[in-house]
């Protein structure tokens, strides 16, 4: 659980000098942006079960006991929505064709923590861009396999694609497309992808079956910022101590805890789109210096 999102902070760092100047960097930024907006509405969950060569094959309880926590994470949720006056309808899909529910693809590194320890920024972004699109493009092949017909505008050849598909077939506003690794027995990142960028679609990878877990990237993918240190933003983060103080379990913390002890901050429903104000050290505290990477 520790260190649940660390590349989310790095994700929309687009700055490609190697200087350590420090920029402005504002979390809000992520809030109503790219595919998965304001959480509203009706919002598909989609699942890929990926495995790869040094990841722990899927097997089918691994599978079943995931969708549980998926469903777990679904409700908890939805829970929180009602509670602040919200409509909101989550549904679960999952890849499934040929009699398959994997999809083969091995990571650019042997995990996700090697992937993003073991490259610069643009390398990571890069490689697992290039990474899901090819899940997403096999995704597309073995819908074709089992029937489907695409023409030259709706053949799956991205995410950005797979997303399109999704929405259309299940009349959803957002699509949050979650790959999963099975890695829960060793230490490994789950992390959310493009979630402040303009140039692709954003995308969740997890490394753990807990419903917290897929709680907390899912919340990533609608805007919501993490609220614990990583040692990409520095120990002065404001945001982080505010945090600490007022609110120690929230679920973008990184707190051992089970979801049904954790709960939502003003910073989280502001950052989600179910508030629309946000109180001014609150909001003060999103806008960060970070290193320029
Ligand atoms: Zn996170």
């Amino acid at each position: 659980m520790k260190k649940l999102a660390t590349v989310l902070l790095l994700v929309g760092i687009v700055f490609s000098a190697s200087a350590q100047r420090r920029v402005k960097y504002d979390h809000a930024f992520s809030r109503d942006h790219n595919v998965c907006k304001k959480l509203k509405g009706d919002v598909l969950l989609y699942l890929v079960f990926v495995d790869s060569k040094y990841t722990k094959p899927w097997t089918y309880f691994d599978i079943t006991s995931t969708l549980d926590s998926a469903v777990a994470a679904i409700h908890w949720i939805e829970e929180q929505a009602k509670i602040n006056g919200q409509t909101l309808n989550i549904s679960l899909k999952y890849f499934y064709a040929d009699s398959q529910l994997t999809v083969y693809k091995d990571l650019p590194k042997k995990s996700l923590y090697e992937t993003i320890e073991k490259q610069k920024l643009k390398q990571v972004n890069y490689s697992m861009n290039q990474w899901s699109d090819a899940i997403a493009k096999k995704i597309g092949e073995a819908f074709e396999r089992n029937g489907w017909q695409a023409d030259k505008h709706t053949k799956i050849k991205n995410k950005e694609r797979l997303i399109a598909k999704l929405r259309n077939d299940e009349k959803v506003e957002s699509v949050a497309l979650m790959y999963m690794v099975n890695n829960y027995y060793k230490k490994d990142y789950s992390a959310a992808f493009n979630t402040y960028s303009n140039e692709d679609v954003e995308y969740a990878v997890t490394s753990y079956k807990n419903p917290k877990t897929i709680a907390h990237e899912f919340l990533h993918l609608f805007g919501s910022a993490d609220l614990y240190n990583t040692e990409h933003k520095g120990k002065e983060s404001k945001l982080v101590k505010l945090a600490n103080k007022e609110f120690p379990n929230e679920i973008m913390t990184n707190k051992p805890i089970k979801l049904e002890e954790a709960y939502m901050s003003p910073i989280t429903k502001y950052l989600i789109g179910w508030d629309e104000a946000i109180e001014e050290n609150y909001r003060t505290a999103l806008i960060e210096k970070r290193k320029k990477e």
